[in-house]
């Protein structure tokens, strides 16, 4: 503890010497001398600080390695409790959390239509930024009006449309239909489905590139308790996509999957003509199979080490397409993560809870005040709902508190507190209340708010997990923040991050000073809701 405030004060002593702005950021403004033509968030879905330390002295493909010799290397930290990929991503993009974004989760209940819709997802089932409160960079390049095109691409639909907002073209991977789609369906993104179709990869095998340095690395087996595959794949080597039930779906959990998305990142710079001079453009990159490769086997396993060493050669490919299309001093990058994870539970001493668990010991303590019935609409983390009887029927205050009271006894359980406790006025709040409260919609939220236990996961019945994430404690919290700066020069390559503590919040205005553009937070419309939560 004494080391983290250690850190915490060289961070205060830089930002008391710094700029002016509210947002008191150790980043923001930085390299800001140089204007780039191409500026760039590459985001690791799913990469916590703790693992890219374990693996970082092991990463000489290329890619780290050159991101490290022109970047510094900055701990980032996401505030709020919500440390999931569209509250995550939502917060890259806008600068603003989840009190304020009201992305809640990567899904919730709609209490109005009486069913639960994913964070981009509109009543129709279309794609939409709707539910997203405030503006991102897509709107920040729009709102300038200079001409400048904000791009993302994604396998994940949330990862692509939420740094952006509600302008911009994002682009995404459909399994249905196996092709890339987009908000906006640009001419050569038709091009490119058909010139480079990804069911080509369906018949896809992942080897381990060396099993026998795998073994060193990870001091382990293949197979380690706790790992259980993901996407249809089992918990050992080899990986074939079309053994799976559905291939489509399983290139979200293959190194090919970080792959296509590099790819068509480049396509993207080259169908949209970006940074080729005038102001600069945005192109948002994020890599979706990282984050389901750890869910599947755990940071770890065989599986992720082999897929970091594959990043760092996919990555040098990608940097190097970058310099030859916009120059190697064209481009300015920052690289960070929509949240951490935890560790195998098998390796920490903690454990997994499934979400049938958890409705099933609130429906038993709902039942004791209401009687007998199904008074849960939706368990799911990190809110749980109550149903719209429970809600109108006199007692539900008296329910909602047994609820309470009887999760607080479940193991693997760390924190239950009712909703209206924790929302608004977050700053002022003790840290773990004020994670809590930064990750709550007063409107959307569920009637409890519930975290695990360390070390603990939770899952669906039919999803198991190796690991996961979405809470307060540290491993969730804290990602890498690689920062490459316009007109940097090269030095040796960093082994260890520095002293310099992000907050996440602030990685969307460092972006928007690079763009030379307003920042979204401080965008028309950006706090509209941040008054009636009173929050941040
Ligand atoms: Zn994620």
């Amino acid at each position: 503890m004494t080391f983290r405030r250690a850190i915490g004060s060289v961070v205060i002593v830089a930002l008391a010497s710094g700029c002016e702005s509210r947002a008191a950021s150790p980043i923001e403004g930085a390299g800001a001398s140089v204007q780039p033509r191409l500026v760039v968030l590459l985001v690791l879905d799913q990469w916590p600080e703790w693992a890219f330390e374990a693996k970082r002295p092991h990463l000489h493909a290329g890619g780290f390695d050159r991101l490290l010799a022109e970047g510094a290397w900055h701990v980032g930290r996401h505030p709020s409790a919500v440390t999931l990929t569209a509250p995550g991503h939502s917060l890259l993009g806008t600068g603003q959390t989840t009190a304020t974004s009201g992305i809640v989760g990567n899904e919730w209940w709609h209490r109005e239509a009486g069913k639960a819709f994913k964070s981009v997802e509109a009543e129709d089932g279309a794609v939409t930024a709707k539910w997203l409160r405030v503006p991102g960079l897509g709107d920040a390049v729009a709102a300038a009006n200079s001409g400048a095109k904000a791009v993302s691409v994604s396998l994940k639909d949330r990862a692509a449309v939420l740094p952006l907002g509600h302008a911009g073209t994002a682009i995404w991977y459909s399994p249905r239909t196996v092709d890339w789609q987009s908000t906006r369906a640009p001419a050569w993104l038709a091009d490119w489905n058909r010139a480079r179709p990804i069911a080509f990869h369906l018949h896809d095998v992942w080897e381990p590139l060396d099993p026998a340095q795998l073994a060193a690395l990870t001091g382990r087996h293949d197979y380690q308790a706790g790992e259980v595959g993901e996407q249809g794949f089992g918990a050992t080597f080899p990986h074939a996509l079309d053994r799976t039930k559905n291939p489509a779906a399983a290139i979200f959990a293959a190194p090919v999957g970080n792959q296509i998305v590099l790819d068509t990142a480049l396509a993207a710079v080259d169908g949209e003509a970006l940074g080729r001079g005038g102001p600069p453009d945005l192109l948002v990159v994020s890599l979706s199979a990282h984050d389901y490769i750890a869910h599947g086997w755990g940071h770890e396993s065989w599986e992720a080490w082999d897929g970091e060493l594959r990043l760092d050669q996919q990555l040098a490919g990608f940097l190097a397409g970058l310099d030859q299309r916009v120059g190697a001093d064209g481009w300015a990058m920052v690289v960070t993560s929509d949240h951490g994870a935890a560790h195998l539970p098998e390796l920490s001493g903690g454990g997994r809870l499934r979400f049938a668990q958890i409705e099933a010991v609130a429906n038993t303590a709902a039942e004791r005040v209401l009687g007998p019935g199904h008074w849960i609409a939706d368990p799911k983390f990190p809110t749980l709902y109550l149903s719209e009887a429970a809600r109108e029927d006199a007692r539900a205050p008296e329910a909602i508190a047994a609820i309470v009271a009887a999760l607080r006894g479940q193991i693997g359980i760390g924190r239950v507190e009712r909703t209206a406790d924790l929302l608004g006025n977050c700053g002022p709040r003790p840290a773990e209340d004020r994670a809590l409260c930064l990750g709550l919609d007063p409107e959307r939220a569920g009637e409890v708010v519930y975290q695990p236990a360390r070390n603990w996961l939770f899952e669906d019945d039919d999803e198991p997990l190796a690991t996961s994430h979405g809470s307060y404690y540290d491993y969730d919290q804290e990602v890498p923040v690689i920062e490459l700066v316009p007109g940097r020069a090269r030095h040796a390559a960093l082994t260890a991050p520095d002293t310099v503590r992000v907050p996440i919040e602030d990685v969307a205005g460092l972006l928007a000073g690079w763009l030379g553009v307003t920042a979204p937070r401080d965008l028309p419309g950006a706090s509209a809701v941040s008054t009636r939560a009173a929050s941040r």
